[in-house]
């Protein structure tokens, strides 16, 4: 699933939004350009095959992501062009002030902070960009993080795109990324599945979560909450709306998070993962009703 083609998966999840639910275009119309400049960065990328890292089997049995800690020099240039390529157009969907995307541009243009961004994000070091915010003067830290994650998104999902295969004869239950450590932002029952022998169509349903940052999917316990892990299910709730059921949001009541959820068995052709949460706006803002905080925040999920 995930060697097909991002670009056109972003481009048909758009127009299901838009098709769908008219209320959501003018999002879609100033976001979507993103999205699209960034999954055809994505493809290229995994077109032309980028550097990749050995998988420490004793680290990753004991939690630790394959991309915490690890070197991200050999990844510059791809970095450095993904920002040439996305902020230009990043800076102006955002609106941001004329001394904000001066000093932003700046800051990016700099390999070694860039770097040390990198770094940061994928070792959960939240105080580098509230100090980053703080020396910036004009941005705060949680738009810091935003565009850093844009940015980074397409090249560490090129880099997931090498691992992913190799991960799957690891044994990984955590609710976090097992690439990049980062928390998953909606999660998916897998697709039904053709089978070559007869051409039976069936099967799917398994429950993965999707990484909000590099992409990946990995399988996880259908009935727990990732945050907590919390499988009683006394504590977990689902929300839906009657004519989309296959399109959830999945409660934990132990930890107050929720995760949105989309069964891929219902859906053709299949979404954009990440694009399809703009056109779930309308489950954050129920579950956010109900006290319920998101498991990752992302620019839709935290417009007011
Ligand atoms: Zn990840
Ligand atoms: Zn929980």
């Amino acid at each position: 699933m995930k060697s097909v083609s991002a670009l056109k998966a972003v481009e048909s999840t758009l127009m299901t939004i838009n098709g769908r639910t008219p209320a959501y275009v003018e999002l879609t119309e100033r976001f979507g350009p993103v999205f699209i400049s960034s999954a055809r960065l994505r493809d290229e990328l995994v077109a032309e095959g980028v550097a990749s890292l050995e998988i420490d089997p004793v680290r990753l049995a004991a939690g630790v992501p394959v991309l915490v800690g690890s070197d991200f020099s050999q990844w510059t240039d791809l970095l450095s062009s993904s920002v040439k390529r996305l902020l230009p157009e990043l800076l102006e969907v955002l609106e941001l002030e004329d001394d904000a995307c001066e000093a932003l541009r700046v800051f990016f243009d700099d390999s070694d902070t860039l770097l040390a961004l990198v770094q940061a994000r994928t070792e959960g070091d939240w105080k580098h960009f509230e100090n980053t915010s703080v020396q910036l003067e004009t941005v705060s830290a949680t738009t810091l993080l935003y565009i850093s994650e844009i940015v980074f998104s397409p090249v560490l999902c090129a880099i997931a795109e090498t691992l992913g295969e190799r991960l799957e004869s690891h044994s990984w239950e955590h609710g976090h990324c097992p690439v990049c450590g980062s928390s998953p932002s909606i999660s998916q029952l897998s697709p039904k599945e053709i089978t070559d022998l007869d051409q039976l169509v069936g099967g799917g349903g398994k429950k993965y979560l999707h990484c909000s940052l590099c992409g990946h999917d990995w399988r996880y316990k259908r009935n727990a909450c990732p945050s907590c892990g919390n499988d009683d299910s006394e504590s977990r709730e689902v929300f839906y709306a009657d004519d989309t059921r296959f399109e959830r949001v999945e409660a934990c009541h132990k930890c107050g998070t929720y995760c949105l959820n989309v069964d891929l068995r219902e859906c053709e052709p299949l979404p954009h993962l990440d694009a399809i949460q703009m056109g779930l706006i309308h489950l954050d803002i129920y579950a956010q009703k109900k006290k319920l905080t998101p498991l990752v925040s992302t620019l839709w999920n935290s417009l007011d």
